[in-house]
């Protein structure tokens, strides 16, 4: 290293080292808690970011002491996080998706320990995973049988595999539909070692398009895809689940539907326009449907195949089931949740999705207003000691890739940042816990639709920070 005569001598020099801070008295504190090694590892990680420049050089002991705590802290935060969601898109895909019931939870944390998944208490003897959550399947959707696995894609893909591999596999050119995330129906029926063969035109399919294609041989399913993230409107046809199910009875081909969301009560209950519901597709004939835990169904990660008996049984004894299984605590929650809904009335209450889908603008509107009493100026829009904080209306979605067309009123408590607002937002997130937020153009937008009820508090906390830490442009 190289010094220009008469300048200040490199501080980094005088950097001491691991040996020597390992031994001060708070150190020694830190190590009781947290374990020599794992200590050790934060404090050269420290010392690293202080000489390569990354940290400013502490002047005294209690500098790196104050470093090193913030070290520790950082590192020992969990990556997976609990958040405040005030986004106000309510199945939110990158929060999560469905918030649980209470009720799921406490099922969830009870068959942490041992639970008896495989085992009949009855008996006393094996029993099996898959069947626990049959019994209210076939209550909600009138199915003969039904199987839960990881999520809805694997339901798709094992209904897929199970009947077709080898073999042609009938979708519209309508519905060749990609839900996010690399789930794209084409690639979806490739992967099942299937062969895709369309059908139709992207707006109009019809019966006869089917038959024909039926009349090619080799096909192994007729697969409907309900279009979930997205509308078509204008020139279209498609044809009724109940003509494709009259087709694969008279040809023996099997009909799959893939619906997505799994909403187990009227979309006109709601107030939201009207979806199709997994009775529908079974009382309408298919073979099999397929749906989401963890969309408008509100519980846990996992999709439902319900269908006939052999179609279900097929399903189950496929090697790619057992690949796609369930854990205890997903089926646990899972059959908690389904258990809302023996009284649809309860379910509307208790699963948070549907409760905040329906909940009315003036409780929203009650919410934002004790947030922004407690945070701003009384009088909306005028700055006054805290932070300027106006209550507007605004539009939620449902999200989830469901109800693309829907725009849910609801009500926003916005927050001047100015030219912090992106600076007030990363604070936000890093609160504990973190409360993810909207910007926009130098606002900070909070949407009570999302914000669970007794989060108030947490977001009002959240807020004073902001305003105690300072200033916002304007
Ligand atoms: C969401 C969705 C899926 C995939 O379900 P995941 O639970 O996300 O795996 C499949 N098909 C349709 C029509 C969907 O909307």
């Amino acid at each position: 290293m190289t010094r220009a005569v008469g300048a200040q001598p490199d501080p980094r020099r005088a950097i001491p080292g691991v040996d020597r801070i390992i031994e001060r008295p708070w150190c020694r504190r830190l190590i009781e808690s947290g374990g020599r090694a794992w200590i050790t590892a934060r404090l050269r990680s420290v010392l690293d970011d202080v000489r390569s420049g990354r940290l400013p050089v502490p002047d005294s002991d209690e500098g790196y002491a104050e470093l090193l705590r913030r070290e520790v802290a950082r590192a020992e935060t969990p990556s997976l996080q609990g958040v405040i969601n005030a986004t106000g898109v309510i199945l939110h895909t990158n929060l999560g998706r469905a918030p649980l019931a209470v009720e799921a939870r406490r099922a969830m944390a009870g068959a942490a320990g041992y639970g008896n998944v495989e085992f009949d208490l009855a008996t006393g003897e094996r029993g099996s995973r898959y069947d626990h959550c049959v019994t209210l399947v076939r209550e909600l959707t009138g199915a003969r049988d039904a199987v839960a696995v990881n999520n809805g894609a694997g339901a798709v893909a094992l209904a897929l595999t199970a009947f077709s591999a080898g073999k042609g596999v009938l979708v519209s050119h309508g519905e060749l539909v990609e839900i996010g995330g690399g789930f794209r129906i084409p690639e979806v029926v490739e992967a099942a070692g299937a062969r895709l063969v369309t059908v139709g035109t992207t707006n109009r399919t019809r019966r006869a398009d089917y038959a024909r294609a039926v009349a090619g041989g080799g096909v192994g399913a007729i697969l409907k895809v309900h279009r979930s993230n997205f509308s078509m409107s204008g020139f279209t046809e498609e044809t009724e689940l109940a003509e494709l199910v009259e087709l694969g009875a008279e040809a023996g081909v099997p009909v799959i539907h893939d619906l997505g969301s799994g909403l187990l009560v009227s979309s006109a209950a709601l107030g939201l326009p009207d979806e199709p519901v997994p009775a529908d597709s079974v009382s309408a004939g298919v073979d099999l449907v397929a749906f989401s835990g963890d969309k408008l169904l509100g519980g846990p990660q996992a999709g439902i195949l319900a269908g006939t008996k052999e179609a279900v049984a097929r399903a189950k004894s496929h090697p790619l089931c057992r690949a796609l299984r369930c854990d205890k605590v997903t089926l646990a929650g899972l059959e908690a949740t389904l258990s809302l809904y023996r009284d649809p009335a309860r379910a509307l209450e208790q699963v948070p999705a549907l409760r905040m889908i329906a909940a009315p603008v003036e409780e929203l509107e009650r919410r934002a207003l004790a947030v922004r009493e407690k945070v701003g100026d009384l009088r909306a829009g005028r700055k006054g000691g805290g932070l300027v904080a106006e209550v507007e209306r605004g539009e939620s979605l449902v999200g989830g890739g469901t109800f693309p067309d829907a725009r849910l009123p609801t009500v926003i408590l916005r927050v001047r940042a100015g030219a912090a607002t992106d600076r007030w937002l990363a604070s936000l997130r890093a609160h504990k816990p973190p409360v993810v937020a909207r910007g926009r153009q130098g606002w900070i937008l909070l949407d009570f639709r999302t914000i669970t009820p007794g989060e108030e508090v947490i977001v009002a906390g959240a807020l004073a920070e902001l305003g105690a830490a300072g200033e916002a442009g304007s």
